[in-house]
């Protein structure tokens, strides 16, 4: 098949990262036959050194022609690029969210899956790890607290602040939806979050939720409080598979999850919209302290680009194949910098993204 990939490298370590990732999709092209045509999207502070504004027309046009984006990362120094002497809206930042924006990319994607190999890297405890956890969390994120109306007001002295939490039932339906699609390429769980015992958002949350689930039959849906969900995520991560929550409760739940996975260079992300389109990075930011020094660790770009092979193109069997990479290098031992360990192979960006092509 032929596919049509949007690259956007960005800056810092954005353009090596991006490159390792290249090579590890090209390596599935030549095992599995298929084609990948590439266009190079500028964003952020690349898109300022050139046009002087983060995000273009044209490399929105370019993303939307596509059939997914897959991402580096964006920004510099703040204390020390000029692009943040620029007015906030100008700044590279500013062209990320305009991205997400403009492709209306409303679910956002967060797996925490630990590796064996790197269990030392988790701070919980070894009963508690056990066979290790491999969860994915399911974040609305277009709506809910961050989108509401906010204002603050002064009365008699006295100063008053108020957010606003809304959600409409179609807001909620195809962020379910996508979560009990995400569950049956998986093992078929959705625990939804919500803090039903209080907020009217939340019953409404709830029972769209159990509508949407009746499409489901084979998938489990289990319902959970947010707090609970907080004490289970350090108690027991191994009983979760998708968490399915709104925007910020799955803000702040997706930092925890990822925090127990223990290392930020093998987090992968990805933003969807409602159709199979989606945007894919690593969690992580451009790194500018490694920057052009062969340092940085490929690999959550890398299952980036496997999730974004999974969710975008359907190419299972693919994504498995990097995956199983990835697993595999990490079992012979060698490691980037960023997670290494006693007894292992310090490796750099370069070699690390050629083993992983090579094991595909
Ligand atoms: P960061 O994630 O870039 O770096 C934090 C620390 O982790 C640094 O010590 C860095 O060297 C290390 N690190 C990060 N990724 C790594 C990797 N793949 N391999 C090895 N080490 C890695 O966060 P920051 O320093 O707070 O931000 C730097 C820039 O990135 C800022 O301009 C920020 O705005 C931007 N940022 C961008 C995104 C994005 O593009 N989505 C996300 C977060 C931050």
């Amino acid at each position: 098949m032929e596919y049509k990939i949007a690259l956007i490298p960005g800056d810092g370590i954005g353009p090596e990262i991006v490159r390792e990732a290249r090579k590890v999709l090209d390596a599935v092209c030549a095992k599995f036959g298929h084609t990948f045509s590439y266009s190079e999207v500028l964003l952020g502070g690349a898109s300022i050194d050139v046009h002087g504004i983060p995000l273009t027309e044209d490399a929105v046009d370019t993303a939307k022609g596509s059939d997914a984006v897959l991402m580096g990362s964006i920004g510099g120094d703040a204390k020390t690029s000029p692009w943040y002497q620029l007015e906030p809206d100008k700044r590279p930042e500013a062209g990320l969210l305009a991205i997400r924006k403009a492709l209306n990319l409303f679910a956002n994607l967060r797996p925490a899956y630990l590796y064996q190999e790197l269990k030392e890297a988790c701070p919980l405890k070894e009963e508690i790890i056990g066979e290790g956890f491999d969860m994915i969390i399911v974040r609305e994120l277009t709506g809910g607290l961050y989108f509401g109306e906010r204002k603050t007001t002064e009365e008699n002295g006295i100063k008053t602040a108020v957010d606003t939490l809304s959600y409409n039932e179609n807001e909620i339906r195809r962020i379910a939806v996508k979560a009990f699609d995400i569950a049956m390429k998986r093992r078929k769980k959705v625990t939804s979050v919500d803090k039903a015992n209080v907020l009217d958002s939340s019953r409404l949350w709830r029972s769209i939720v159990e509508e949407v689930a009746e499409d489901y039959p084979e998938v489990t849906l289990e319902h959970m409080l947010v707090d609970n969900c907080a004490m289970q995520l350090v108690h027991d991560p191994a009983q979760f598979d998708v968490i399915l929550t709104e925007n910020m409760f799955g803000d702040i739940l997706s930092d925890e999850a990822s925090m127990v996975t223990g290392s930020i260079g093998m987090l992968s992300s990805a933003s969807l919209n409602d159709t199979k389109f989606g945007l894919y990075e690593p969690s992580h930011g451009s790194a500018p302290d490694i920057a052009g020094q062969n340092k940085a660790n490929p690999i959550a770009t890398i299952l980036s680009a496997a999730m974004m092979l999974r969710y975008s193109l359907d190419l299972d069997k693919e994504a498995d194949a990097v995956e199983e990479a990835v697993q595999k290098v990490l079992a012979d031992g060698w490691r980037t910098g960023d997670i290494m360990s006693e007894g292992c192979m310090l490796t750099g960006t370069e070699q690390m993204g050629d083993l992983i092509a090579a094991a595909v």
